[in-house]
């Protein structure tokens, strides 16, 4: 895919927003200074993620006095993943940062993760969370549980503890948009890459403000899109459970057999009703999860974008470059 950066931008920062106009003031406020303080070009791509609240607004009024934001109004509500998609399809710099707009991770590690990278020579730099006591009892639970099973099933490459606060060299951010996938799910498919990569400690600070936009739905849909995108192996379990069930019948077909011979048949509506609803449940089970493939192979067939783009900032009249690096998404 075509897209060299415009000469001049040496960083991006996408920013994904969903209904976040308490947390704005205090981004700003602390994003910039580091921004302007490293010295070199950047952008700050803002995605608003179909906000209902008065980001979109405050949005707008912040790039009256910061000519480096740029603001991407997505239609509806797409996704966190769908959202960073479409700030990394936009964004032009030769590094491309992503970072949550709620001030959990320090922006101040953003110069820190580019001179790492620079230093280095490589193309992605994690920024890998040291400490989570910040977040609640059950957030760190279920992150240690979803960090196990991913790291099982998509392999060790995936570091522990690593969300999206990320840099990423413009080669690999070129390798992530020719990928065909639909549901992406970035912590895995920049590991899955295998570009050489580093990483950044932090300690993951409190949302300074509003919600967490991550309902328990939309973590579990999450870690299913990160389950089926990565292994077939949940598959492989309805012919386990198959393989467990047969031999439990041969065992209770050897029992009931005997029984008949010697005249001691039970009445057995217990041992019956008890066999149904285990067979029907293993059966449901193995169709729910043949239906999570089916589902992926639907909407990879239907080919639709992930994103519908209702307004780019970068388009305005009399702003240059209307700036499209082209791929897909709107
Ligand atoms: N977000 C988004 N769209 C969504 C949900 C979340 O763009 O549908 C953004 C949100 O505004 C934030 C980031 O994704 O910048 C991470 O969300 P959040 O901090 O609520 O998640 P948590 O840290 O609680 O897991
Ligand atoms: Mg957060």
């Amino acid at each position: 895919m075509s897209s060299a950066p415009p000469a001049g931008v040496t960083l991006s920062v996408v920013v994904p927003m969903y209904n976040e106009q308490d947390a704005l003031p205090a981004l700003v406020e602390r994003l910039r200074p580091v921004l302007d303080g490293i010295g070199v070009s950047y952008e700050v791509v803002a995605v608003d993620d179909g906000s209902a609240d008065k980001t979109a607004v405050l949005l707008q009024d912040v790039r009256a006095g910061w000519p480096e934001l740029r603001v991407v109004r997505l239609r509806r509500n797409c996704g966190h993943q769908a959202a960073l998609t479409a700030g990394l399809h936009r964004a032009v710099g030769a590094y491309v940062a992503s970072i949550d707009a709620d001030l959990q991770d320090p922006p101040e590690k953003i110069p820190e993760m580019l001179e790492l990278a620079r230093a280095r020579e490589l193309d992605v730099v994690y920024g890998v969370r040291d400490d989570r006591s910040t977040d609640s009892n059950f957030k760190r639970r279920t992150a240690g549980a979803y960090y196990w099973l991913v790291r099982r099933l998509a392999g060790k490459q995936v570091p522990a503890q690593a969300g999206d606060f990320r840099l990423l060299s413009r080669e690999a951010v070129e390798a992530l948009k020719s990928l065909p996938d639909q549901q992406q799910v970035y912590r895995l498919l920049v590991p899955w890459l295998g570009f050489p990569s580093g990483e950044v400690r932090y300690q993951r600070d409190e949302r300074v403000a509003g919600e967490t936009k991550y309902p328990v739905t939309k973590m579990v849909r999450l870690a299913v899109d990160s389950v089926t995108g990565f292994s077939a192996a949940p598959l492989r379990i309805a012919t386990w459970l198959g393989v467990v069930s047969f031999f439990t019948c041969l065992g209770l077909l050897v029992f009931s057999l005997t029984a008949y011979a010697s005249g001691h048949t039970v009445p057995g509506w217990t041992s019956l009703f008890v066999g149904i609803l285990f067979i029907g449940g293993v059966q449901l089970i193995c169709v729910g999860l043949l239906g999570e493939y089916i589902g992926r192979i639907y909407t990879a067939v239907q080919r639709r974008p992930t994103y519908f783009v209702a307004h780019d900032s970068a388009r305005d009249p009399g702003r240059e470059p209307a700036w499209e690096p082209g791929g897909g998404g709107a």
